[in-house]
């Protein structure tokens, strides 16, 4: 049954239900009460003798006059009384009276030739539905209302939500609908390799039946978010022609027992209808988390993930649905998840290369007009640790920048604003006080100022002392020049001297910190606890790992072993200390040995408020000459 004939179903019954009521509550008070008159008057009527019959109900009483007792009025037209051939029943003659309690009543008509009786109350199947269905209805709507949300396939509720909950949200789209193909993602090279054979697969399933070959079960797509995990699956879909469901774990989670699991087995209904088919489960960590993992039991979790597990080993061999799922923390998720016939295909989608964001650039400008200077492989070089959906966004911020001035051809200048807006944020057009402008030039310049001190250190882009809507008064955007795949010890304490150079500035000049390097501090701290924990730096420690298993991290932050000794963990609470000591010494040694350049630099970023890196380099150069 499609929506628009549940819906009509459900307007029928509604409006069912309202004649109903309006008829039972509405007009037959109504038509009751029309011909009412005083229980006095009855008694009158009795008394006279005018009554023919009496009908007694619980709360009424119906009589009926005598034709003689009561005024006739059948039409009189042309001095004729008009009849028709059957005398119809005048209705002045019927009276209708609230039964009153009166112990006399029958004795009264019993006493006369009044013929006389009870009519009884019929409840009729409306009226014994009703009798339930109405306490129930404020429930329902109430009922109707909470789940307005949570229910409905997709579509967010409507009257079928109601009873629909329990059904899965995966919005179905056609393989050919997604519309996404591999030519739309960039730098996706390896993981598109893989995902061929599930392609193939999906294709022409009799090929690989020929030899026994047995269709993958479950791909798990891994990597950091925006890195096109979603557009992956969409494109293995779209190119394999092939039916495709969308769901995030998180969905079928909700806040009732037993949903989860009933979504599951409903996702696993649908998709079977529609084989060969592709059931995507984003962010699968939701549901797929470890049940080893204490910190976060949760049974309802636990009953989702049993569910999958279950549907999964019910699959038929080349049933033909193929599961794919994307997280970016894959060690959380249940060993169970990982075993042969479930997720037992892993591909790996990491942050692209600069000939990736190359191409990513190339895709997302495809229907922007560019200026003939712009080099996309240039701004692919500054973007590196950029993410597809970051460049997605700095290519549509461009085009943005450029609509806004009306230009006719996005610039190079745009990209550049585009890319300081994805990293800093919006700028605010709230006006700093002189001492705080101040104190922000003199601590952004310290950040810029150790950055070019120190070797080894990412160039300095920019330094601005305009407020951004990310909250930061200021900011020192440094670029990295290649892609990182590691990082040395030496390069790890240099940024954390680049990380507090702005504290130092400020203790140096104004004698004392403030609580801009708040955040600061928090990062210098957590790379410091890194390197102690996790990847054995410490001189005092040694090169052992105190960091829990990744899947005990609390909101991401690495946690100290459960079973590290007090004595173990006050050492490495020293360790820390030590390290983000030396890093802020460091950095104050730099700036007290160029406190000048420091004095320079800071001045003009008042007067400028965004100094690039060439001129600070300027400054830093003229002092060496001296
Ligand atoms: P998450 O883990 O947060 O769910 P994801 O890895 O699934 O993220 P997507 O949702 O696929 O990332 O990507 C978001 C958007 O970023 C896409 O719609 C697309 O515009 C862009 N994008 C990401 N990667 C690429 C890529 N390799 N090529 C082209 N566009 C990309």
């Amino acid at each position: 049954m499609d929506k628009g004939q549940k819906f009509s179903v459900w307007y029928f019954f509604i409006a069912v239900v309202l004649a109903w009521l309006f008829a039972e509550y509405v007009y037959k008070p109504y038509a009751e009460s029309k011909g009412e008159v005083p229980y006095s008057e009855f008694l009158a009527d009795l008394e006279n003798k005018s009554i023919e019959t009496v009908d007694i109900t619980e709360n009424r009483i119906t009589y009926t006059l005598k034709e003689s007792a009561s005024p006739d009025k059948r039409p009189i037209i042309g001095g004729v009384i008009f009849s028709s051939t059957k005398k119809a029943k005048n209705p002045e003659t019927i009276k209708s009276v609230v039964r009153v309690t009166d112990p006399l009543l029958i004795d009264r008509l019993a006493h006369t030739d009044i013929k006389f009786g009870g009519i009884a109350q019929r409840d009729t199947i409306l009226d014994l539905i009703m009798g339930i269905m109405l306490p129930l209805l404020p429930l329902l709507i109430i009922w109707y209302f909470l789940f307005r949300n949570i229910g409905g396939s997709g579509a967010g509720g409507g009257i079928g939500g109601i009873f629909s909950f329990a059904r899965s949200r995966a919005k179905e789209l056609q393989g050919e609908m997604t519309g996404v193909h591999f030519s739309d993602i960039g730098g996706a090279g390896e993981a598109e390799v893989e995902l061929r054979e599930i392609i193939d697969f999906l294709k022409e399933p009799e090929r690989f039946d020929k030899f026994g070959a047995k269709l993958p079960r479950g791909v798990l797509l891994v990597g950091p978010p925006g890195t096109g995990k979603t557009l992956l699956a969409k494109a293995t879909a779209g190119e394999a022609g092939v039916p495709f469901f969308f769901i995030t774990g998180s969905s079928f989670v909700e806040m009732f027992v037993g949903v989860g699991a009933a979504r599951v087995r409903d996702l696993f209904d649908q998709a079977k209808k529609k084989a060969p088919c592709i059931i995507f489960v984003d962010e699968i960590d939701a549901i797929g988390q470890s049940r080893m993992n204490t910190f976060n039991s949760n049974s309802e979790q636990e009953n989702t993930l049993n569910q999958l597990l279950a549907e999964m080993d019910g699959f038929e061999d080349n049933n033909g649905v193929v599961i794919m799922g994307a997280t970016n923390r894959p060690e959380i998720l249940d060993q169970a998840l990982m075993r042969p016939g479930r997720f037992d295909r892993q591909i790996q989608v990491v942050l692209p290369t600069e000939e990736g964001r190359e191409e990513i650039l190339k895709i997302h400008t495809k229907k922007i007009p560019l200026a003939p200077e712009i080099d996309l492989r240039a701004i692919a070089k500054v973007t590196p640790g950029f993410s597809g959906a970051d460049i997605a966004n700095i290519a549509n911020e461009a085009a943005l920048l450029a609509a806004r001035r009306k230009a006719e051809k996005v610039s190079t200048n745009d990209f550049d604003l585009a890319i300081e807006r994805v990293i800093a944020g919006l700028q605010r057009k709230t006006p700093l006080t002189p001492e705080v402008r101040k104190k922000v030039a003199y601590h952004e310049t310290g950040h810029a100022l150790v950055a070019c001190y120190l070797p080894g250190s990412d160039p300095v882009h920019k330094v601005s002392i305009i407020p951004t809507t990310k909250g930061a008064l200021g900011y020192t955007m440094q670029m990295p020049t290649e892609d990182q795949y590691l990082i040395s010890e030496s390069e790890l304490k240099n940024k954390m001297a680049v990380m507090l150079g702005g504290r130092a500035a400020e203790l140096l000049i104004f004698n004392e910190a403030s609580t801009g390097a708040s955040n600061d501090l928090e990062r210098a701290t957590e790379t410091a606890r890194r390197m102690v924990i996790e990847f054995g730096m410490s001189s005092a420690l040694g090169p052992v790992r105190y960091a829990a298993p990744a899947m005990m991290y609390l909101g991401g932050a690495v946690q100290i072993r459960d079973d590290t000794g007090d004595a173990t963990a006050v050492v490495i609470d020293e360790e820390i200390k030590k390290l983000v000591t030396e890093a802020q010494d460091c950095a104050l040694k730099i700036l007290k040995e160029h406190e000048h350049v420091l004095h320079e630099v800071a001045e003009t970023l008042q007067e400028k408020e965004v100094i690039n890196n060439e001129e600070i380099q300027a400054f830093v150069d003229k002092e060496e000459k001296k």
